[in-house]
């Protein structure tokens, strides 16, 4: 999904950073969020419960079939994505959250919905969020 992402993500392309402002917007946009086996390990961990159980409450079969993804109802926002926006499993998030944006292309309708914004490394707010999605 929307993944998610890192409140402040080094571009080592563009030297610059990604800095979120914690909207939760890329946590509520329709899609998948894809799960790595390391993912599923990862999370099942600060969860504190064994890999199976996580897989069983937490996950189901992509529609393409070549991985899991975080089970989540149509139209609603990830199950992981507090009221108050915040990453309950952000230690743990999975790689595709992290990623993003700097490996997305999102839709240009989504990217108008992010307040993230790129800044040089000597730009970067004092209030950076903590936990953000
Ligand atoms: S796991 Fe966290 S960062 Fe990823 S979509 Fe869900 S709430 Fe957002
Ligand atoms: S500012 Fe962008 S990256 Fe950060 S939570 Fe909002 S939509 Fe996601």
């Amino acid at each position: 999904m929307t993944g998610r992402q890192t409140p402040l993500e080094q571009s080592p392309a563009a030297r610059r950073v990604f800095v979120c402002h914690g909207c939760g917007a890329c946590c509520r946009w329709p899609g998948i969020v894809r799960l790595t086996d390391e993912d599923v390990a990862a999370l099942a961990e600060f969860l504190g419960i064994d890999e199976e159980t996580f897989i069983r409450q937490s996950t189901t079969l992509a529609p393409d079939r070549r991985s899991l993804i975080l089970d989540m109802p149509a139209a609603e926002p990830c199950r992981f994505l507090t009221p108050d926006n915040h990453c309950r499993v952000y230690p743990a998030r999975p790689r595709q959250c992290r990623d993003f944006p700097n490996t997305w292309s999102a839709p240009a309708d989504y990217g108008l919905e992010c307040r993230g914004e790129w800044r040089t490394a000597g730009q970067l707010p004092d209030d950076l969020p903590e936990g953000r999605p």
